[in-house]
């Protein structure tokens, strides 16, 4: 069971028995837990309290960076969306109390060349896009969707996870560089101010490529060039992919975003809508 080889169980405020390490991201250490009082297992991510005072939190996030998370997901409510439970605050530490994701990453589900089929691409694409334009409708964009943040749930089901860089909608063009080398979007890279929802489509179009091909469409050893095939837009779609699939990789990662789909394009596309029944869709 989950906590029995930590010596001393770790339970939080005498509910949250703390379990295995599942992961750790720039700022938080995420660990399974059970919740002694549903018998439900649950994911706790804790962040070093930034109130704990000078010198515990050096490495920690800044109160506001942690709020402004909070914020973000108590606003989201939503089946492929990760659902923060509570907050809870020791002296040390800040936990939030999350949905479990306990089917790992997305990723885990690639074949032995680091893909999947187009079907199943299109299953998970399906999810993901449906979070998104959830998302962008409650004013919420993520700004680091890429497969470590896509996670599985116990019945196989897509979660996004990690509003860390999460942003609320205020109209305005945002400034700040925020993303990951390989997701991030061109006009991010100009440094003009864009609009956070294109930017959400753009690293979907990136992670639609990956499940399908096995490998980055823009990708270099040097980071400046890298960048450079960002820029320009340029990419090659491996031979096994559909034309209907390669129709729509051209319009989300279509490096102008004023002529780049949007949520309700992609979910018009028939590409996406391949074999579906209208009921799927529509949620
Ligand atoms: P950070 O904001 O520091 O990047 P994340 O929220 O991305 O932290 O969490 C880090 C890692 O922990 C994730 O990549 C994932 O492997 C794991 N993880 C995060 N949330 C959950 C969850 N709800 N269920 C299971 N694993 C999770
Ligand atoms: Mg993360």
């Amino acid at each position: 069971a989950p906590g029995e080889e930590s010596p001393a169980a770790t339970v939080l405020l005498g509910r949250y028995e703390l379990g295995d390490l599942l992961g750790r991201g720039a700022s938080a250490k995420v660990y399974r837990a059970r919740d002694l009082l549903t018998g439900r297992s649950v994911a706790i991510k804790s962040f070093p309290n930034p109130r704990a005072g000078a010198g515990g939190a050096e490495e920690g996030r800044r109160p506001v960076a942690i709020e402004r998370e909070a914020a973000i997901l108590r606003r989201l409510r939503h089946r492929h969306v990760v659902r923060l439970h509570e907050i809870l605050a020791t002296r040390k530490k800040v936990h939030f109390v999350l949905d479990l994701a306990a089917g790992g990453e997305l990723f885990s589900l690639v074949d032995a060349s680091g893909r999947m089929t187009e079907d199943l691409a299109r299953h998970y694409f399906r999810q993901l896009i449906s979070a998104v334009r959830y998302c962008h409708a409650r004013g919420v964009f993520h700004r680091d969707i890429k497969p470590e943040n896509l996670l599985l749930d116990e019945a196989g089901e897509l979660k996004v996870a990690d509003f860390g860089l999460g942003a609320v909608a205020d109209g305005n063009l945002r400034h700040t560089l925020c993303g990951t080398p390989a997701y991030v979007a061109p006009e991010i890279l100009s440094r003009k101010g864009y609009d956070p929802a294109k930017v959400d489509i753009w690293s979907c179009g990136v992670v639609l490529f990956v499940l399908a091909a096995g490998y980055l469409p823009f990708n270099d050893a040097s980071l400046v060039n890298m960048y450079r095939k960002i820029y320009a837009g340029k990419f090659r779609c491996p031979s096994w992919f559909s034309p209907a699939l390669r129709d729509l990789l051209r319009r989300v990662l279509d490096p102008n975003p004023d002529a780049r789909i949007d949520a309700d394009g992609i979910a018009g596309h028939p590409w996406f809508c391949h074999g579906a029944g209208g009921e799927e869709l529509a949620r």
